[in-house]
């Protein structure tokens, strides 16, 4: 553990092939220094889908006497805006989209919505929700008084149970559309904060050290108890994320639209994505953002703040990894990269913190890093 003003190590030991530290949960290193997901790469040799695998699974759900053809989950960022353009350009497709407001949503994603919208031609509505709005003021106070690295996944409680809910409800009234196209580019969250409390590969002791792990944590800070909701939250948002076996909960949880995920299909080249959805969309990231990748809302730049304070590393070093083992970038490019993404200005958590109402100095300011759990 480190000084009180910054828990984390000042230079990290990496991978010799990507750039993931050595400190990153869950990865153990040979003796050349090579990190256990490179060589999982080697062995599974992940590829997208293809495009003409997209075009053959989006045909049967082609409506020619409908005024859309499917429903299409909008975020506003850089992944899902390139697979509404893929989806009209390239697959014809007469998408009615939407966008899901958790109340994080930055002005340049709005805009973002908007013009995307506007030059493609697509019908689109928005749908509030305010479940993380009501959760992350306490659990920002929690976090700051016991720092631990597995509980920074949580600051965006409630969005997800919003999002599947809102969901559910939107299918229900649009259920004549058979499916809904969207646009993640990378779906590993949940993999990354599980590790921090288990990397077991059988799923009955995952689901067992992940509730004991999250409960030691939570009874280590009694504030997460305030109020007394929010560990409830926590559970019921659980059950979306790992539905567990039980047919009676996995039927209340499961969407009703099948679920087409665009950019499982494509070539991921994020410079590329950017350069064309700038030029033909007036697409814009986040003004506090230095990366595209989730700057369509403001709670991932704050998870990435806290990742950096406590372990020197955020998101992005994964990210950029993957991108260095696809060949896409050199190490060297790809640690430039993260230097620069990793920058995330005060202003941002000043602005952020002021935006929700709390106080800079009384939260931020006085966090202890000296409890912090890394
Ligand atoms: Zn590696």
């Amino acid at each position: 553990m480190g000084s009180a003003g910054s828990p984390a190590p000042a230079a990290l030991t990496r991978c010799t092939r990507c750039i993931l530290p050595e400190n990153h949960p869950g990865l153990t290193f040979d003796a050349e220094g090579v990190c256990s997901q490179c060589h999982a790469h080697d062995r599974q040799r992940p590829k997208p889908r293809g495009e003409e695998a997209l075009a053959r699974d989006v045909e049967p759900y082609r409506n020619s006497g409908r005024k859309y053809d499917c429903a299409f989950g909008l975020s506003g960022g850089r992944d899902s805006t390139y697979s509404l353009y893929h989806a009209v350009k390239v697959l014809k497709l007469k998408p009615l989209a939407f966008t899901v407001d958790q109340g994080f949503i930055p002005d340049e994603t709005w805009a973002n919505i908007e013009n995307a919208t506007r030059i493609l031609g697509v019908d689109h509505f928005r749908v509030k929700h305010d479940l993380t709005e009501r959760s992350i003021k306490p659990m920002i106070k929690a976090w700051v008084r016991r720092p631990s690295p597995g509980m920074v996944t949580f600051m965006c409680l409630g969005c997800r149970l919003g999002l599947y809910q809102t969901v559910q409800k939107i299918s229900h009234q649009y259920s004549e559309l058979p499916i809904c196209l969207t646009g993640n580019g990378e779906p590993q969250e949940e993999e990354f904060a599980r590790s921090f409390y288990t990397t077991s590969s059988s799923r009955m002791r995952a689901v067992a050290e992940l509730a004991c792990g999250i409960g030691m944590d939570l009874l280590r800070n009694p504030r997460y108890f305030l109020p007394p909701s929010l560990p409830w939250r926590m559970f019921i948002e659980g059950m979306y994320v790992f539905p567990p076996p039980i047919e009676f909960i996995r039927k209340r949880v499961r969407m009703r639209w099948k679920n087409i995920d665009v950019m499982r299909y494509l070539p991921y080249d994020e410079e590329k994505l950017e350069r064309i959805l700038q030029g033909e969309l007036g697409w814009k990231r986040y003004h506090h953002a230095a990366a595209g990748w989730r700057s369509d809302c403001k709670i991932p730049l704050l998870k990435n703040l806290m990742y950096k304070k406590l372990l020197g590393f955020t998101r992005h070093d994964g990210l950029i990894s993957g991108v260095i083992r696809r060949g896409l970038l050199t190490r060297e490019e790809g640690l430039a990269r993260v230097a620069r993404d990793n920058d995330i200005p005060d202003e941002f958590l000043k602005e952020f913190l002021a935006e929700i109402g709390l106080p800079y100095e009384e939260t931020w300011g006085r966090a202890r890093w000296d409890r912090a759990r890394i």
